[in-house]
């Protein structure tokens, strides 16, 4: 039997148990670093399976290694919630009122477990595989990634490759989704304080109305990408609140904005929150008020490394046949903090298809959707994609010393 052949097979055989933890996971979310019961979940099945494992790494993160001897490549998953009330109806929703796994994170990691238990059955390997389990993956911009830099996860053994899938709505179960270079955007966070004064609200002429500075720093902002990005570039500004005003007869002295600044290429993300800033200050300052404007660099892109990624095609091909390869032609401008990782070490990043087959893909809830609910047949496929990726990996490393 090929290699392919054992993990699809072995990667089936764990089903049951891939669909068992991602379920209990689901239960009972966590959010950002505070992901301690599904760390300590984890922590248990890794013990269970035989493998070294250490906790507690760059806050809540699980570590877990296999093998004790040549090159080493390390298998990541997220581990976190979102703060929102869960609408699927499902038997195993959220538990806590006001979270939910509307990201896939749940799945991410009951197949991340899934993996370590196909691989480290009868290992006799030839590296070893380090498993990656981080918090505060949707905590932009300071994500969760860093922290288990900075607490050494890519050392000792230093990581020689890395690779990491997201499930995806967009495309159907059985399909996989990547591209070479960026998959994913740069996710910068904007805060704006729009200033005025305050008055009674039957006399505006001896205030600066806030609301209504902040109304055309919010016009005059849309204009920014549109007209300072070339069409070539992708880049993209949200507003997410407007928050202002204490009283309806009272002129609000103070407008809070927050809102997401995504772009692909560096000179973009350089030059924008300048740009940015400049007109919300010009514009403030016009109206006889001003702005304080923050920026904070978040999630650098997502980069996936061309020659990691040739490798994963095959064991996509492999695995799935290779019509189930979907070549994604544009990065989408979500960000993701694999991106940190994939800075530092050639890696791949994939998207999982998790939409069912009888699905409508115009209707199917998307991921963030109060009713998102991953297809779980996905669930062994993702498991069988990350076995096969590592010892792919492995057998690249040991033969050529490098990728
Ligand atoms: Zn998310
Ligand atoms: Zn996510």
């Amino acid at each position: 039997m090929s290699v392919s052949e054992t993990v699809v097979l072995l990667s089936r055989k764990r089903e049951e148990e891939i669909r068992a933890w991602r379920r209990a996971i689901h239960r009972r979310p966590g959010l950002g670093m505070n992901v301690e019961e599904t760390a300590s979940l984890v922590a248990a099945a890794l013990e269970s399976m035989g493998l070294d494992v250490r906790t507690g790494i760059g806050g809540t993160g699980v570590v877990a290694l296999l093998g004790s001897s040549g090159p080493t490549v390390a298998l990541r998953a997220d581990m976190d919630a979102l703060s929102m009330r869960e609408e699927t109806g499902l038997p195993f929703a959220s538990e806590i009122e006001g979270r939910m796994h509307a990201c896939g994170h749940d799945a991410h990691t009951a197949m991340l477990l899934g993996a370590a238990a196909v691989l480290s059955e009868g290992w006799e390997g030839r590296g070893r595989i380090k498993f990656v389990f981080q918090p505060a993956e949707e905590c932009a911009p300071t994500g969760g990634a860093p922290a288990m830099i900075a607490d050494g996860v890519l050392e000792d053994p230093d990581v020689g490759a890395m690779a990491a899938l997201h499930v995806w709505p967009g495309l159907e179960t059985g399909r996989v989704g990547v591209r070479e270079g960026a998959i994913m955007a740069a996710s910068d966070r904007l805060d704006l304080v729009v200033r005025g004064r305050s008055a009674h609200g039957s006399m505006p002429e001896e205030g600066v109305d806030a609301i209504v500075i902040a109304a055309q720093v919010v016009s005059a902002l849309q204009s920014v990408v549109s007209r300072s990005v070339s069409a070539s570039d992708a880049a993209v500004f949200s507003l997410g609140t407007v928050r202002g005003g204490c009283r309806y007869n009272v002129i609000a002295d103070e407008v809070r904005l927050e809102g997401t600044l995504r772009s692909l290429d560096a000179r973009v993300r350089a030059f924008l929150p300048e740009k940015i800033g400049a007109v919300a200050r010009g514009v403030a300052t016009a109206m006889g008020g001003d702005c304080e404007v923050l920026y904070e660099r978040g999630y650098p892109p997502t980069v996936n490394d061309g020659a990691v990624v040739a490798l994963f095609r095959r064991v996509a091909a492999d695995l799935l046949g290779p019509a189930a390869l979907e070549e994604i032609a544009r990065p989408t401008l979500g960000g993701e903090d694999f991106s940190f990782f994939a800075e530092k070490v050639p890696s791949v990043f994939f998207w999982l298809g998790c939409r069912p087959a009888s699905a409508d893909g115009a209707t199917f809830p998307p991921l963030h959707n109060a009713r998102f609910a991953p297809d779980e047949a996905a669930f062994p496929l993702g498991t069988a994609l990350l076995a096969g990726t590592a010892l792919k990996l492995l057998d690249r490393l040991n033969e050529e010393g490098s990728l």
